[in-house]
């Protein structure tokens, strides 16, 4: 089911017809100079020829003469566009339509040299292809799960919001890639990974991998911030800006020149933006290079060093693209003194590290490490194409819709038995108050205090039957009184939590190392349902939630979670609840399931 992949720039078009099994090529195109009268085609391997200057015609032209190169029996099945700045508005791959392309267009203002040049090729493929589904890919896509005080910028929020100033991040489909081929290599689910990926390639970024979720990521509101890159500066302090202006009378065009195009690698160099070029003179001695190549490398351990923080620890670090996987000698400089995390580099296994498409992933830390230091290739045109055929696929299904009860969950524990019986006595059992909606579950009357840093909140509700680990599950609201920063989890998964105090009843106190968390709104189903709604244990859903149509609104992130005994139903918690101003009796339909959530579930739970 060949899926044709385009990746439109505001200088190249590259596309490829690729085999979303295998990431195996059909046929490729690349069109160069864009918007000059020297612009190229080349097919395969085949010697450029003079093209269209113009993104429309050049693909018009050049599409035709792409599918002929196809072999007789290979037909399109669906079309994966790269869009590079999907905003706030598009979280997941999403089919192309007229309504589609209109938003689109209003948001260009938010990349402005891409997006444009995405929507032209999107309008002359849909022309070409009309008969297939079309896809745009995010860019941005896998960073919506980035939390808001990762993602807010400490700017006057009026001023913010009115311009959708926060950070977004970039080379999603990439870092989602080479994150679940990680967990295949390590043969672990990616959900119990903390993964960081460094994408050093032309443009450059890191990314927090948390159990399959970006939670943070060094590029921002646009591909900018972050890492020192081929010809983009990275972080610079904005009061530079400030001075340039000041000093040189420089104007926006001239700074956004200077930023995008003069800095990174060839500002450092001055030689320009090839590693291999500033690698080879630095050897030679050339001062500039060897900063380069300093300031570069410096940049991505300070990143991998915060990247840790953020996340409580790392389990694999991963280099990836142009630079992260042909240069040893950059890998040597960010991996070398990294001991202190739990990395060791095996300086053998790092020069003679090579991948390619049979063996994409290479080694290079030593046995004992025990953070795993990994080359893997990406691919971002596979990425696309197994989006694109995800979805394709998935909307050619017939759209089941069927009534889900929305539960809004007030905050609650399970408790251990030894932890029951710390707080209540020695031998105390929970007593059952009332039953809960999920069978065998119920509230019990024990109640406990929370202590927190801050403040306390009494009387809040056990839970039963009591379990293997101890969970606090509080609201975002709960954490701000509580004082407590505890992070959005499944249920069950409290490794690396926060703790607390809890005092039960004739001042019994105990203070737990772990286990606060803020519930993932999730949906209970059984296998039945699941096949019905043809979704799975893990799967990232959405769901349109209302008691009409009119006031209907849409939960994205949606945890599945799939057992015999539950029933089906879905759960929120008060803050959610109160924002989207449900009550009790809302129901929800699950509304489609997100092909990027699919594709995570590829990526970590098989
Ligand atoms: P990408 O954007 O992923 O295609 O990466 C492009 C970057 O990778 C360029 O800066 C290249 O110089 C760099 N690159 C490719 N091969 C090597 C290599 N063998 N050693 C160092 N850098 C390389």
């Amino acid at each position: 089911m060949p899926v044709l992949v385009i990746n439109c720039g505001s200088t190249s078009i590259k596309a490829a017809v690729v085999d979303p099994e295998t990431g195996r090529r059909l046929a490729e195109l690349k069109v160069e100079r864009i918007g000059s009268p020297e612009a190229t085609a080349a097919f395969n391997d085949k010697a450029p020829t003079p093209c269209s200057s113009s993104c429309e015609e050049a693909l018009s032209a050049c599409l035709p003469e792409l599918l002929r190169e196809l072999p007789d029996d290979a037909r399109i099945t669906s079309v994966g566009h790269r869009v590079v700045h999907g905003g706030s508005h598009f979280r997941s791959p999403t089919l192309v339509d007229d309504k589609f392309v209109a938003v689109l267009e209003e948001k260009t203002d938010l990349a402005p040299l891409h997006n444009p040049a995405n929507v032209s090729g999107i309008r002359a493929t849909t022309e070409l292809l009309q008969d297939v589904p079309h896809v745009a890919v995010f860019d941005t896509a896998f960073h919506a799960t980035i939390p808001r005080r990762a993602r807010t910028y400490s700017l006057p929020q009026e001023i913010a919001n009115r311009h959708a100033i926060r950070r977004y991040g970039f080379h999603g489909t990439s870092h989602q890639f080479v994150a679940k081929r990680v967990a295949e290599f390590l043969q672990q689910d990616l959900r119990t990974l903390r993964v960081i990926t460094c994408h050093l390639g032309g443009g450059c970024s890191v990314c927090a991998v948390e159990y399959g979720r970006s939670v943070e990521t060094s590029m921002g509101m646009t591909p900018l911030e972050g890492l020192v890159m081929g010809t983009r500066s990275g972080d610079i302090d904005p009061g530079a800006l400030l001075h340039l202006m000041r000093a040189e009378g420089m104007d926006v065009n001239e700074l956004d020149i200077l930023l995008n195009r003069k800095s990174g690698l060839a500002g450092l160099s001055r030689l320009g933006n090839d590693m291999r070029d500033i690698e080879k003179q630095a050897e030679e001695g050339n001062e500039d290079c060897q900063l380069a190549i300093q300031v570069f490398c410096h940049r991505v351990r300070k990143y991998i060093g915060a990247y840790a923080a953020v996340m409580g620890g790392v389990d694999a670090i991963v280099f990836t693209a142009g630079i992260g996987q042909n240069s040893a000698v950059v890998r040597h400089r960010v991996a070398q003194r990294l001991e202190f995390l739990g990395a060791r580099l095996d300086e053998d296994r790092n020069r003679a590290a090579s991948v390619n498409r049979d063996n994409p992933v290479a080694e290079i830390s030593m046995p004992h490490s025990r953070v795993r230091l990994l080359v893997v290739r990406t691919d971002e045109s596979w990425s696309i194409a197994l989006q694109a055929n995800d979805l394709s696929q998935r909307s050619g299904a017939e759209a089941t819709t069927r009534i889900i009860p929305v539960a809004i969950s007030a905050r609650h524990i399970h408790l251990t038995q030894d932890t029951v019986e710390a707080l209540f006595g020695e031998g105390h059992e929970l007593t059952p108050l009332k039953p809960l909606s999920q069978p065998g579950q119920f509230a019990a009357t024990e109640l406990v205090t929370l202590v927190g840093p801050k403040r306390r909140i009494e009387r809040v509700r056990v839970l039963g039957p009591v379990r293997a680990k101890n969970q606090v599950e509080i609201s975002r609201t709960d954490e701000f009184y509580l004082g407590v920063d505890a992070p959005i989890r499944a249920s069950g998964d409290v490794a690396n939590s926060p703790g607390i105090t809890l005092i039960g009843t004739e001042s019994r106190q105990v203070t737990l190392e772990q286990g606060v968390i803020c519930a993932w709104r999730h949906i209970h189903m059984t296998p039945d349902d699941a096949a019905q709604f043809d979704v799975e244990d893990g799967d990232v859903v959405d769901i349109e939630v209302g008691t009409n149509r009119v006031r209907s609104l849409s939960f994205g992130d949606v945890l599945v979670r799939v057992k015999a005994s539950y029933k089906l139903e879905m759960h929120i918690d008060t803050d959610e609840g109160n924002a989207a101003e449900l009550n009790m009796s809302d129901v929800g339909e699950l509304e489609r399931t997100d092909a990027e959530g699919t594709l995570r579930k590829a990526n970590r739970f098989r």
